[in-house]
């Protein structure tokens, strides 16, 4: 059985704004979840409503079976580490780990081999009397995520916690919240805007926008079978290139080339003849040159950027734009003309109207 259930849960605000709407999860003990979607579209308000902080206006939510909507947030043995950390300021790092079991009123002894447990998990073993003013933003960071872990709960929510963080020990502290998930085999709910957050933390992810919930699944699935083409174009970096064309003899014409839709659509062909669609393909999923059996478009370069082990070719397609993933051998001069080939199990097609994919 599922150990946290949400059942069409919804958050309607007192100022009547409906922010989540019957958002559905069944999430496993253990598993590591993800929350991801722009700004606004109700990561933190479905998170709330999870930890007890925010009341569920609509649902069904489930600890272990369990209906919970009405329980206090300590009731559910939730921890929650947010974006802005506060520790306390006058007490070293041992005493903000101890804080909480302090209050509880654990012994003493307890508490100390925790806190050592604790401080070892994450690296703070040399710092546990050092006061937070002596410590860098990522060291602070741990102190915050230690200070949730040392309780052994059930559940740790985490909403943006690296937000604060610079871009390296975003990376560092990314692994390290994988491991200890690991170690403590909690369920996580984590919630990011960064898609590679996601990507390389999640067992499975939730790709949210505007309040709805657009996919669930796990990183390969949102990533090679997206639903529609704002998942495709959320996850993935560069994002998924889009060209909308008119199907004309079941072909679309793209810079200058005939690319037929048959071995793609088959028999949903007829469906398509007169009306746009919408023709999808990752930067990294082409090929430079014209290859046999794929589909060939012909552009100018705009621009390029040498990444390192890989560059990007910015594209400009019958004054569409596109960008395409190379390795740093293949950059193209400026402003030549450019033939590339996306082999057609790296095509994507969506309907226009609905956005949703096709195949
Ligand atoms: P971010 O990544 O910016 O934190 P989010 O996905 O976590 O965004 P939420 O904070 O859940 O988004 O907000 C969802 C929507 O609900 C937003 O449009 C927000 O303005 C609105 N909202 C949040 N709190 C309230 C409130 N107390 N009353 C009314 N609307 C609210």
């Amino acid at each position: 059985m599922a150990y946290l259930t949400l059942k069409n849960i919804n958050k309607i605000y007192p100022n009547g704004f409906h922010a989540v709407h019957d958002f559905n999860l069944e999430a496993e003990r253990g598993e590591f979840i993800v929350f991801v979607g722009p700004s606004g579209c109700g990561k933190s308000t479905t998170l709330r409503m999870i930890a007890g902080l925010e009341d569920i206006s609509k649902g069904e939510f489930l600890i272990d079976g369990q209906l919970a909507n009405q329980w206090g947030p300590r009731e559910r043995e939730i921890a929650m580490v947010f974006q802005s950390y506060a520790l306390y300021p006058h007490m070293s790092v041992y005493d903000n780990l101890a804080f909480g079991l302090n209050l509880q009123g654990v012994d003493e002894d307890v508490i100390d081999e925790r806190v050592k447990k604790t401080a070892a998990i994450l690296g703070l073993t040399d710092y546990l009397d050092r006061m937070p003013r002596a410590l860098s933003g990522g060291q602070r960071q741990r102190v915050a995520v230690g200070r949730s872990i040392i309780r052994k709960v059930g559940v740790f929510l985490m909403d943006e916690p690296l937000s604060n963080l610079d871009a390296k020990q975003r990376v560092t502290m990314r692994s390290e919240i994988t491991q200890i998930h690991n170690e403590t085999g909690a369920t996580t709910i984590y919630v990011t805007h960064d898609q590679t957050e996601a990507m390389t933390m999640a067992d499975r992810i939730v790709v949210m926008k505007e309040g709805y919930v657009q996919q669930i699944g796990t990183p390969k699935e949102v990533y090679f079978n997206p639903v529609n083409m704002f998942v495709a174009g959320f996850i993935g970096e560069p994002p998924m290139n889009f060209i909308r064309r008119p199907v004309q003899n079941g072909c679309i014409t793209i810079g200058g080339h005939s690319i037929s839709l048959q071995p793609k659509l088959g028999d949903k062909l007829s469906q398509y003849e007169g009306k746009d669609i919408v023709f999808g393909f990752r930067p990294e999923g082409v090929v430079l040159g014209a290859q046999d059996g794929a589909c060939h478009i012909s552009g100018q370069v705009e621009l390029t950027e040498m990444l390192g082990d890989n560059a990007n070719v910015y594209m400009n397609i019958d004054e569409d734009h596109s960008i395409l993933k190379v390795t740093p051998h293949e950059i193209p001069e400026m402003d030549s003309e450019l033939t590339f080939s996306v082999p057609y199990e790296n095509v994507y097609l969506f309907d226009a109207v609905s956005e949703e994919v096709i195949c």
